[in-house]
């Protein structure tokens, strides 16, 4: 030490114990290295670094970086947590305006903080380590770590440098980290380089000269010598176990594959570029037997690579590869999905973004994307970070590859080279991925085109946000993504070919997976379950009509009229027309204990879905829940609920008089649409039933494999806890299989066994099928086993009382269906048995004996069991039944179609309110909701039956809106005083949907025309008929008209411009003008009355535009006109001489009007049966006759004008 610092007498204190600082360093990390053979001294090379590093700090050499502290490598990797940027050279100005610069381009990141640390050590490739991986490193005694420079030479291994300007990237174990070498670096020992030239240089080869060479084909060739450019440098390989990489040398059009293989040599992969001029020595013939023998170089162990002068850079932006770009190829399957060339150019850019490292995707300049897939795996960032600068050549261009991601895609092959040409100055960080990512390894696996692995990489983003980690662990999200790929993939063009990798590196002209790619496809977007919940909520008041929501004679109608319609109104819409391409939902389906429908959610939000299957009358299996399903086709449904107070058809373009709205949006689907993409344990264990037992399976579901995880949270939602209920060892459980006989509607009851509050809940009728049975382990729904059924023939019936987050079980049970329930944990056989349920003041409450529902008890649909011919579940009649059935009950359960549904008045506060329901306002309720529900007959859609249903009562029902099959249960049949069938739902009723395929086909409501009918047929047996019907017959005379004028408010008269109302006065300013007529008709058959309102009034008395409302200007000034018929002239009370009434004589007795016609009508509710008695004059007697009351029939609409 006395020695080294003799050199430095003049020195301060504080540079001496540098001095001393950096001799202890040199001795105790560099020297123990330095080849003994070159007898270097620790003070001589304590020296030579001191020498260096102040040349390094630039002009003042007179002084020492006392503010730089020497830093070993081990002590770097270890200690190093943050980023940091050393320099010797820079200035603080050139290192703050570098900062600046960096921290503009890059806002979300600070620029690199600088630290003042002196590093020094020897340069190495790795075999020092064992390793000849291609990746150079900075050792000293202590360690070693990976480094990346911009340039580099081969001059430079194996020797002592001082690095005077570097950024270390501290990464998580197990890589420590990697330094950046951003100057070059000085070489330290000054001892004489031995050219080695490694054979000898005299027989430089031209490229021109060498291809030629391996053209003939010639044995026995010795090594040669090769200059020439360098055009292509591949990526290191490494394939068995040994490690390689390729390099193109050119010379005017010809050009020459070398092969890089010995280990010593890996690292020359860092010496090259493209563009560069190089001399490689030693190099040998040899045949690739994996390209036909085709003839390349290669390396032998005395080659040595020499660059030479670097010659002009290949401009960037460039395409070097001029095949014509956008002509489509000729696809030969589907001709939707079109096939494009892509271009090899060389570019030059920035990382602004990581956007997938895993799966080798970035941003560059903030809207070119960069794909790294199809080259192997950098071990660390490798200088990718965002902000450095990038150099690309013979990188794939691709323009619209994929819908969701850049337009412009560089893609790299192996014949690409990616060299960084600036480092980042930010401290962004690098983002290892160590070997192949899953994503990488399907793409080998399955030898995606580029297209496909982009859409890949999308699916998977979505499924790891939505679903990981509570459906989709981590390490499975790729495999999901896989299916999806699968799925969306499915009959579309067909995979590449095989890989051959010499192929794609030396093959001209150039041929690999991204020479094609796909425009724009796949091009199925993913939407979350809050997507579309969001897109639906928008939706369904953009697509808002109100003038659509109104019948045709809109402007004849009064207020309350007017505004009736507008209450509720439904917007079903399939799921393809809700973007322009194609869309795909994914989620989990569960029940939800709050509802009463099956759910589709992820991690972003849930959505009510009312499910149907086909078959099983519509019943949807328990196996479904917790599946991972894709939804590709469905209908979203958008409920309209509005108050509003229009007070005419004129004002309806003002939304102030809509005083509150609000909807509910839910999905209509058919299970059998979906496709299961990650089956729940129940569902496994049915589709590999299904397939043991020959059936074909009916759901298409993904390979058989295990599901991803337990996927079912079948626990109850009550306890959403993350920490598994599940045991793991097999529990006990005993197990009750029950035939389930009828099922009631959910509504609020009284708790059970004391409890006080009002729950939610239903009951539900079964039989047991056997005795309950002990299982040493759950056998969920397993086939029945022959000791489940007990023998006797009469099955004792139960009371299944399913309350509070039991109701969640409510769609998934069906009468008819068979269920195994079951009672996990416990060998006790007692809880299952139904009881007597504890009488009340020695009054028994229930006569069968009662089951409560525990929310953690289970229950399976057993799917393979057939319908039992003598099951208790009485036959659902149809709605012809119910209407005419003589001996109808009164509780009654039929089946029909939806054709209409009315939202009724509301009650304006006459029905009993109880005050713990009005006072917790329920999301999942309506108040105060009671609707008209027109079922049609299945069979015969003329008969339709009114059913009144109180919706306020319990969760809201979805789905009923026009076109749905239902199966109604459990209401009350009623005859009004006109003998009308109608029908009244009770607390009990209960409505299911089993049918959605002309709800989602989107013809509504609109039937089939009804049918002709002779008036004779309707008269005489009125009720056997339809309701509706079309009628040709003839116009006999017209019995009454009534024109008049109404206010729209009251509905009193208006005169001119005010209403006629007085007691209260009314100060309405709007009318609307009505009309109606009743006029006899006869077809042969019979005669009818029939009345025309206001809209067919016009058709009837065959007027124009003009007419009409020249009419209604005259009748304007009186208010109302009313003719009728007196003899065979029409005649007023009030103004029998008006001109007015003269001219509605003459039209009625018409010709024009007393014609043929063809009607569309419905029958008239009756005022009363019985016959009326009439005088009839024959001469001069008279006689009273009793006739039959005419049938009175209401137009619906005229054929004929
Ligand atoms: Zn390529
Ligand atoms: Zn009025």
């Amino acid at each position: 030490m006395e020695e080294f610092l003799k050199h430095f007498k003049h020195h301060s204190r504080a540079e001496l114990r540098w001095l001393s600082e950096v001799f202890e360093g040199v001795r105790q990390q560099l020297h123990p290295l330095i080849d003994p053979s070159l007898g270097l001294s620790v003070v001589r090379l304590s020296l030579a670094v001191v020498s260096k590093v102040q040349r390094a700090v630039g002009s003042d050499s007179s002084g020492l970086p006392v503010s730089y502290r020497l830093v070993s490598v081990s002590e770097l990797a270890r200690e190093q947590r943050t980023a940091c940027l050393s320099s010797l050279s820079w200035s603080s100005a050139h290192y703050l305006e570098g900062a600046k610069w960096a921290e503009q381009k890059l806002p979300e990141y600070k620029a690199l903080p600088r630290d003042n640390l002196l590093l020094i050590g020897f340069l190495c490739d790795g075999r020092a380590a064992g390793t000849s991986d291609g990746v150079w490193r900075v050792r000293d005694a202590g360690g070693s770590v990976s480094c990346t420079m911009l340039t580099s030479s081969c001059l430079w291994l194996g020797r002592l440098m001082l690095f005077p300007t570097w950024n270390y990237i501290p990464q998580n174990a197990p890589v420590a980290g990697y330094l950046e070498l951003i100057d070059p670096p000085v070489c330290v020992t000054l001892e004489a380089m031995a050219f080695d030239p490694g054979g000898t240089l005299s027989e430089v080869m031209s490229v021109t000269r060498a291809a030629e060479l391996l053209r003939q084909r010639c044995e026995d060739q010795g090594c040669v010598c090769v200059s020439g450019q360098v055009s292509v440098v591949c990526p290191l390989l490494l394939i068995g176990g040994k490690r390689f990489f390729c390099l193109v040398l050119s010379e005017g059009g010809s050009s020459v594959p070398v092969f890089i293989t010995e280990a010593k040599h890996q690292y020359w992969r860092q010496c090259v570029c493209v563009g560069q001029s190089v001399c490689i020595s030693s190099l040998r013939v040899c045949s690739l037997q994996g390209l036909d023998g085709r003839r390349v170089l290669t390396d032998s162990c005395q080659s040595r690579l020499h660059p030479q002068e670097s010659s002009e850079e290949p401009d960037t932006h460039t395409h070097t590869d001029d095949t014509d770009t956008h002509t489509p190829l000729p696809s030969s399957s589907a001709p939707s999905v079109r096939v494009k060339r892509s271009t090899l150019i060389s570019f030059k850019g920035t990382v602004t973004k990581v956007l997938n490292a895993e799966a080798g995707l970035y941003e560059m300049d903030g809207q070119v994307g960069l794909c790294l897939a199809y080259q192997p795996a950098q071990k660390w960032g490798g200088g990718l970070r965002p902000g450095a600068e990038l150099q690309l050549h013979n990188v794939h261009f691709l323009y619209q590859a994929c819908p969701f991601g850049p337009r412009v895609v560089l893609c790299v092959c192996l014949r690409s080279s990616l060299q960084v040409r600036a480092f980042s100055r930010s401290s962004s960080p690098a983002e290892v991925t160590g070997s192949h990512s899953a994503q990488q390894r399907l793409l080998l696996e399955r030898n995606l085109g580029v297209s496909e692995y982009l859409w890949l990489c999308y699916c998977q983003n979505a499924v790891a946000e939505r679903l990981c980690p509570r459906w989709v662990r981590a390490e499975r999200v790729c495999v999901v993504a896989g299916r999806l790929l699968d799925f969306v993939c499915d009959g579309e063009p067909k995979r590449q070919k095989k890989r051959d990798i010499y192929r794609e590196m030396i093959q001209e002209p150039h041929q690999c997976p991204v020479t094609t790619y796909c425009v724009m496809w796949p091009a199925v977007a993913l939407w979350s379950v809050r997507q579309v919940c969001e897109w639906m909520r928008c939706e369904v008041w953009a697509s808002l009509s109100l003038l659509s929501l109104l019948p045709s004679s809109s402007t004849h109608l009064t207020a309350p009229e007017l505004n009736a319609p507008l209450r509720w109104s439904a917007h079903p819409l399939p799921l393809a027309l809700a973007a322009p391409g194609p869309l795909m939902l994914l989620g989990v389906l569960e029940l939800d204990h709050t509802r009463t429908t099956l759910t589709l959610r992820d991690q972003t939000h849930t959505l009510a879905c009312v499910c149907v299957q086909t078959g099983q009358s519509g019943a949807v299996d328990t196996a479904w829940q917790g599946c991972l399903v894709c939804v590709r086709r469905c209908t979203l449904v958008m409920e309209r609920f509005m108050k509003t107070n229009f007070p005419s058809w004129k004002h309806l373009d003002q939304p102030s008089y809509i005083t509150h709205k609000h909807c509910r949006v839910y999905l209509q689907l058919c299970v059998d649409d979906l496709t299961i993409i990650s089956p729940s344990a129940a569902m496994s264990r049915r589709l590999s039933e299904r397939r043991d037992g020959g059936t074909p399976e009916r759901p298409r579901a993904a390979p058989a494999e295990a599901p991803t995880r337990p996927l079912t949270p079948e626990r109850p939602r009550a306890a959403p806890a993350e920490v598994p209920t599940r045991p793991l060892t097999p529990a006990a459980c005993v197990s009750l299989l029950l035939r389930l006989e009828s099922k009631q509607g959910v509504a609020l009851q009284n708790g059970w066994g004391g409890a006080q509050r009002l729950q939610l809940g239903f009951v539900c009728r079964a039989a047991c099928l056997g005795d309950v049975q002990r299982w040493g382990r759950d056998p969920k729904n397993s086939r029945t086993e022959e000791r489940e059924r007990g023998g006797a023939s009469v099955c004792p019936q139960v009371e299944l009382h399913f309350m509070g987050p039991c109701v969640r079980w409510f769609p998934v049970l069906h009468p008819g269906c068979v269920y195994r329930l079951i009672a996990l944990n416990t060998e006790d056989v007692s809880v299952l048995k139904a009881k007597g349920v504890s009488a009340r003041g020695g009054v028994k409450q229930l006569s069968s004996p009662a089951l409560l529902l525990q929310p953690q008890w289970r229950i399976h649909t057993l799917a393979d069991e057939l319908p039992d011919t003598q099951s208790g579940v009485p036959a659902l009649m149809t709605v012809s039944e119910v209407l005419h059935g003589s001996s109808a009950t009164e509780i009654v359960s039929f089946y029909g179609v939806l054709s209409q549904r009315i939202t009724l008045q509301e009650d304006g506060g006459t029905k009993p309110k109880i005050q713990s329901l009005t006072a917790v306002q329920d999301p999942n309720s309506e108040a105060d909701l009671r609707v008209r529900l027109s079922v049609q007959d299945a069979q015969s859609p003329g008969q339709v039956i009114h059913l009144y249903w109180d919706l306020s009562g319990g969760p809201y029902t979805h789905g009923l809106i026009a076109g749905a099959s239902l199966q109604v249960h459990h209401v009350q049949r009623k005859v009004s005083r006109a003998c009308n069938v109608y029908c009244r739902s009770l607390p009990i009723s209960c409505v299911s949907i089993t049918d959605l395929s002309s709800v989602s086909s989107g013809s509504g409501a609109s039937p089939s025309p009804p049918p002709m009918m002779l008036l004779g047929e309707w008269a005489s047996a009125r009720t056997q008929r339809g309701v509706v019907g079309q009628v040709k017959g003839h116009v006999v005379r017209v019995l009454s008209l009534r024109l008049q004028w109404t206010c729209s408010l009251c509905g009193s008269i208006f005169r001119q411009t005010s209403c006629g109302r007085t007691h209260p006065p009314c100060d309405s300013t709007s009318a609307v003008f009505q009309a109606e007529a009743k006029v006899a008709v006869e077809d042969g058959s019979a005669d009818a009355h029939v009345f025309f309102s206001s809209d067919t009034v016009c058709d009837l008395l065959m007027m124009s535009a003009g007419q009409w409302e020249g009419l209604q200007r005259h009748v304007r000034v009186k208010g109302h006109v009313k003719v009728y018929t007196r003899g065979y002239n029409m005649t007023c009370d009030e103004y029998p001489d008006d001109s007015l009434v003269q001219y509605l004589n003459c039209v009625c007795s018409s010709s024009a009007v007393c014609r043929r016609i063809h009607l569309t009508c419905r029958i008239r509710a009756q005022r009363t049966g019985k016959p009326q008695l009439r005088k009839v004059h024959r001469g001069q007697t008279e006689f009273i006759c009793k006739f039959p009351p005419a049938l009175q029939l209401q137009c619906q609409h005229i054929h004929t004008r």
